[in-house]
């Protein structure tokens, strides 16, 4: 059965092991086991990603962090990141969001309207887009 795609269960790049043991052509139990923990870093968020790879990273212990970016394709310095922040037990990083407070692009501002787009005829100064329409129309407007 093909996978339904949809918002839950969307179609989803799961990265490939690049360790030795996969990459060669025998049958090792690396494979299903750097298979299955790629197939679950897919479902994650970048935070929990990098703490699975981090968690995982230092069950390896030395060359960890290098092993766990051969099989997860995450960098580096980024499990090394993750590894920092369980060390501070995720201090800084709320639950329920993605991306810290503050994070992120500013929000665009809206621009006002410029002073050209009042009624010049008019002496009220309020926005043409704000004033209500009169039964005879802008009074200036129509004298001409
Ligand atoms: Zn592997």
């Amino acid at each position: 059965m093909r996978p339904r795609i949809g918002k839950e269960v969307a179609a989803v790049d799961v990265c490939r092991c690049r360790c030795p043991d996969c990459l060669g052509s025998g049958e090792h139990p690396n494979k299903e086991i750097h298979r299955r923990l790629n197939l679950l870093l897919s479902r994650l968020d970048e935070h929990q990603r990098r703490w699975l790879a981090a968690l995982e990273s230092q069950k390896v212990g030395r060359g960890g962090d290098r092993l766990l970016s051969c099989i997860t394709g995450l960098n580096v310095e980024t499990i090394r990141r993750g590894r920092r922040e369980l060390d501070a037990s995720l201090a800084g990083c709320p639950p329920n969001r993605v991306r810290r407070p503050g994070a992120g692009r500013k929000p665009v501002k809206k621009k006002t309207l410029p002073s050209s787009r009042h009624c010049g005829s008019c002496s009220t100064g309020r926005s043409l887009a704000t004033r209500r329409p009169a039964a005879s129309g802008c009074a200036a407007a129509s004298a001409d």
